[in-house]
């Protein structure tokens, strides 16, 4: 029997369900990866990210090699020329079943059902991104949860019932072959700052376990500090695999926290926080098709002050930790997750443009760039999501600066027009810039928090007056 494994979102050799089906039932396999670079420009995911794909499919190639298992890159410009030219190939290379991890995004889930439809040979598709599968964690009446701490208190309850299985790495069953030379067309901006491939993930894994599984719902949220994993680019590509996280955990404690104030939930609970988007993105189409999940939400009146986009992504909003935050995120392509609250909340309640905007942008910079996690993120901070920050409890972007990042350490790693300015002044710096005779260091506030806060307000209060008229 001759098994082909498509790789998609689950570039791994360890704990990868398709993958070791295929190995474990077919005496040749084979593996391919579908480039479409067509549909990653539609997308909207970033030049780095295509560059760390790259080098984590070079990774995979390699290890793959060592397995006996050839990976070949074919490229097709879209998902909808995907299933005749699988198809073809599948004849060319007399494959007898095709094995496959699910993706979860609306296109990703109509190109696999057009290709299920064209083929005519088994095709088995194994849950490899979530430790539940989607749709298995539901309400009584087996709807999906649209809370996040339901959600999360059924997902523990699943997780101690059954546990969790982490595959191994395949044994190889033919001699080692040749690695291909993975070269993607269009845009790549170089990742080199980041290691790729799977052993490099494991190492980051294993290191933040040793080091910060115990600080870290101490250290989470503060951006000057190294006290998060910084394992998410690896988990968007499926360089590691949820299972390997909660594994990891096991290791370093002993055991896994199930319950809240336990020494090192905090970080599982992110994991769950992961998984309740993803579950929540296949539940919920529309969430794929840039449509607000409270969809009463579409009918707010965003702005289009474009002078207040640029300024936003370009780091010039006068508040100095939305503008190094976003300064950081242009440069290296990933932001700390209280940066991006607060930068979220920043556009969409005080300069009151819409969240999707924002969201692509940060698609088209993020290394992790990931659907379900960004719009999750976005939707959580705009207000119009599942379990969304309420409407009235607008972030303070000065207050939140004065509590996560004191010192103002992380700010003058990316504003030095404020080398100068005492640490006290450094988070609202206009008043003592002007004392100084200063002003023009620093660009003036785009706005005032506090008007903007009643305007995001009043938005939503219109909403609802709309409702019930
Ligand atoms: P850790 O704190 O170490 O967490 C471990 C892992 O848990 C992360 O790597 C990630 O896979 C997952 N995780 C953590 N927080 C969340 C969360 N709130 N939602 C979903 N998963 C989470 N994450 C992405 O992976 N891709 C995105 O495109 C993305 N966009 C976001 C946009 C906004 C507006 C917001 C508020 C959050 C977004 N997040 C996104 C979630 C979160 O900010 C990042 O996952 C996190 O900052 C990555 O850093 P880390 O690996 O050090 O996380």
């Amino acid at each position: 029997m001759r098994h082909l494994v498509w790789f998609r979102n689950d570039l791994r050799l360890a704990d990868n369900p398709a993958l070791h089906a295929a190995m474990d039932e077919g005496e040749q396999v084979q593996a391919l990866y579908i480039d479409c670079p067509g549909q990653w420009r539609q997308h909207g995911n970033s030049p780095l990210q295509r560059d760390f794909l790259r080098r984590n499919l070079q990774a995979l190639s390699e290890g793959l090699a060592r397995l006996g298992v050839p990976l070949e890159l074919l490229v097709c410009e879209h998902f909808d020329d995907v299933p005749e030219r699988l198809s073809g190939w599948i004849k060319e290379h007399d494959i007898d079943a095709l094995y496959a991890n699910r993706d979860i995004g609306i296109n990703e889930r109509r190109r696999d059902k057009a290709v299920q439809q064209a083929l005519n040979i088994p095709c088995r598709v194994f849950n490899g991104d979530c430790v539940m599968n989607h749709g298995s964690i539901t309400t009584q009446s087996g709807d999906m949860y649209k809370v996040f701490t339901p959600f999360s208190k059924a997902w523990l309850s699943a997780l101690k019932a059954q546990g969790y299985r982490l595959l191994p790495v395949p044994e190889a069953r033919n001699d080692a072959c040749d690695p291909a030379d993975i070269a993607l067309a269009g845009d790549l901006q170089d990742s080199g700052a980041w290691d790729a491939g799977e052993q490099a993930a494991g190492q980051a894994l294993a290191r933040f376990c040793a080091e910060h599984l115990l600080d870290y719902g101490e250290q989470r949220d503060f951006p000057a500090v190294a006290g998060t994993s910084r394992l998410s680019p690896y988990l968007a590509l499926g360089v590691l695999s949820p299972n390997q996280c909660l594994a990891a955990i096991e290791n370093e404690l002993g055991s896994l926290p199930l319950g809240r104030g336990e020494r090192g939930f905090a970080w599982l609970n992110e994991i769950i926080w992961r998984e309740f988007y993803r579950h929540l993105l296949v539940a919920f189409p529309h969430l794929s098709m840039n449509r607000a999940f409270k969809e009463e939400t579409e009918a707010l009146q965003w702005s289009h002050d474009e002078d207040g986009f640029a300024a936003w992504c370009d780091g010039r909003t006068g508040y100095p930790l939305v503008d190094a935050a976003m300064r950081c995120l242009k440069d290296t392509g990933w932001m700390h997750n209280r940066l991006r609250m607060i930068v979220a909340s920043f556009l969409t309640k005080d300069l009151h443009i819409d969240w999707r905007r924002g969201e692509a942008w940060f698609m088209a910079r993020l290394i992790d760039g990931e659907l379900a996690a960004n719009n999750g993120g976005w939707q959580w901070a705009a207000g119009t999501g599942a379990d969304a920050a309420p409407y009235f409890r607008v972030f303070n972007p000065v207050t939140q600066s004065e509590r996560f990042d004191p010192d103002g350490e992380f700010i003058l790693r990316w504003v030095p027009e404020l080398k100068n300015v005492p640490a006290k002044h450094i988070h609202a710096p206009h008043d003592w810039l002007r004392k100084q005779g200063r002003e023009s260091d620093y660009v003036p506030p785009l706005v005032d928090h506090a008007r903007a806060r009643q305007h995001a307000i009043a938005m939503f209060d219109a909403l609802k007056d709309e409702e019930e008229a």
